[in-house]
């Protein structure tokens, strides 16, 4: 589904990723762990299309929703989304101003216009909406907030899976999903990311520093990303030898 290969980025003329091969196939769950500033941010805001990150090098073929070879780099990043990419932020944004519901429906009918599909009405929508606050603990009441404005760290990503659920991405790639949660909610963006994302036809690339979100959300790979590549990659074993020994240890 995903294929990256010798991927080269810099920002500001500096060079983050040094050469980063990942391949990833529907179906499948890759934990991506490794120290800070390895350069793993980087590679979902590369993967998004943010402005201000410079691919020097390097190829991410991505297959659609209609299952097509997308030339990933070549795309505008609402292509991206459109074309069934969907990232989660360590940092998720606020937006004063917009409510969370508003957002929400432009968002999905801008997607579902991208790829010719009808757009969703006002009360299927609504229906949709309340039908994943519930499952992941988001009230009305927060929804029809602005995005994300005052949210506490846990509702923030909550609300983030609330949109995952409602776009139905393809691939989602999660960037410190788990960062300032409780254990409650750690348990519900968990079975979340379970609900939403493990099926056959889906494919999760989950940056996660922390073995209590694997315990949850079961990769099928892990890799260890230092100096902007892959320098190791096993099963979901390396994530507790990692959490054993460091990543010191382990990457060398
Ligand atoms: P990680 O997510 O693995 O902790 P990042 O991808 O956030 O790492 O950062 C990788 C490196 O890129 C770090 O050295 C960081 O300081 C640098 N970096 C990130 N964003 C910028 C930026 N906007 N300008 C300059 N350097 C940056
Ligand atoms: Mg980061």
């Amino acid at each position: 589904m995903l294929k990256i290969e010798n991927l080269h980025a810099e920002i500001d003329g500096k060079p983050i990723l040094n050469g980063l091969s990942l391949s990833v196939r529907a179906g499948q769950v890759h934990a991506i762990m490794g120290p800070n500033g390895a350069g793993k941010s980087t590679l979902g805001y590369v993967l998004g299309g943010r402005p201000g990150y410079e691919v020097t090098g390097g190829s991410v073929t991505f297959e659609g929703s209609n299952n097509e070879q997308l030339d990933l780099l070549d795309m505008a990043p609402d292509e991206r989304a459109a074309a069934g990419l969907f990232l989660g932020f360590q940092y998720p944004v606020e937006i004063p101003g917009v409510s969370n519901v508003q957002f929400l429906r432009t968002a999905l009918n801008a997607q579902r216009r991208a790829r010719g599909e009808a757009e969703m009405s006002a009360g299927d929508f609504l229906r949709a909406a309340r039908a994943q606050g519930e499952a992941l603990d988001v009230s009305m009441d927060m929804m029809k907030r602005n995005v994300n404005v005052g949210f506490s760290g846990g509702e923030k990503k909550r609300n983030e899976m609330v949109q995952m659920g409602l776009l139905g991405p393809r691939l989602a790639v999660l960037d410190e999903t788990d960062s300032g949660l409780d254990i409650d909610a750690l348990r519900i963006v968990g079975a979340g990311i379970n609900r939403i994302m493990r099926a056959p036809d889906k494919a999760v690339v989950l940056i996660t520093h922390y073995q209590r979100l694997l315990d949850i959300v079961q990769p099928d790979f892990v890799h260890v990303l230092a100096e902007g590549r892959i320098v190791r990659s096993g099963g979901p074993e390396l994530a507790h030898e990692l959490e054993r020994e460091g990543y010191a240890q382990v990457a060398a």
